[in-house]
């Protein structure tokens, strides 16, 4: 299968989407067999994880590290934009974030269901891509009922994948990934009560990355500005822990450290 940009996108294709920031060597077109990403990251539908998640994608891939995007609707339910719209703009989006892309279906926009086959599919992508890092929407339910029903697909396929004995997917070797974190796509997903985990993605090259791949999505600006509202979002987060602007995520599981020196940056001046 060769890579193209051109034609229509077929769930399952991945669509190889070098940034410039990134050196050459992660320029190669690699389809049949994903590299080890550090980050993967599952959204319900074409603008999810720019609007909930960009600005931490940007960091990753200005920083080198592999980042690869699946998106599980073309957003075909919305009010606004076509699908081939819709995935144009993911398209745009991706690799404005020098990000790999990936479509895939499942039940279609607004009819996710949580279902064990849908886990083990998301499971064999972990292993595909095998990332240190997952990023699913919050489970939070006073949203879209796609996003909190992925988050939980994700969270099981998380598990999944590391299971030897499956035996849907005997052909993949197992994977254990090292944390998943949940993204809020909007202030009602975020989870209450729960002290998130802050990124600082003040740098500007990162804020401006970010911010042209949410405006990739022209489609969904029409009723409301969601990008003055994420960034609003980040500049709040920022003043939270003294910068710019700042992204939340959420963990599963307990963040483990190597030792105290790795978090002597704290939220609050004392
Ligand atoms: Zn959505």
């Amino acid at each position: 299968m060769k890579p193209t940009l051109k034609s229509k996108p077929e769930a399952g294709r991945i669509i190889p989407n070098p940034p410039s920031a990134l050196p050459a060597k992660s320029q190669a077109p690699q389809l049949k067999e994903n590299p080890p990403c550090h980050l993967l990251v599952f959204g319900a539908h074409p603008d999810d994880i720019e609007f909930g998640c960009g600005g931490i994608a940007a960091q990753e891939t200005h920083a080198g590290r592999p980042v690869h995007f699946v998106i599980c609707s073309r957003g075909e339910s919305g009010t606004n934009g076509t699908p081939a719209e819709r995935t144009a703009e993911a398209e745009k989006a991706a690799r404005l974030l020098g990000a790999m892309l990936e479509f895939i279906e499942l039940d279609g926009d607004a009819h996710l269901e949580v279902r064990a086959a849908h886990a083990i599919k998301l499971a064999g992508i972990i292993r595909r891509t095998r990332p240190a890092i997952v990023l699913a929407p919050t489970l939070e339910q006073n949203q879209h009922p796609d996003h909190w029903r992925l988050g939980q697909l994700v969270r099981d396929a998380a598990r999944l994948a590391r299971y030897g004995g499956l035996a849907e997917l005997t052909a993949q070797t197992s994977h254990a990934i090292g944390q998943l974190l949940f993204y809020a796509i909007t202030s009602n997903a975020e989870p209450a009560g729960v002290q998130p985990v802050l990124i600082d993605v003040s740098t500007p090259a990162v804020m401006a990355a970010w911010t042209a791949a949410m405006e990739a999505h022209a489609s969904q600006l029409k009723t409301r500005n969601y990008v003055e509202l994420q960034l609003a979002r980040a500049r709040v987060n920022g003043s939270r822990c003294g910068t710019i602007a700042a992204l939340a995520l959420y963990p599963n599981d307990p963040l483990v450290f190597d030792s105290l020196a790795s978090i002597t940056r704290g939220a609050r001046r004392f």
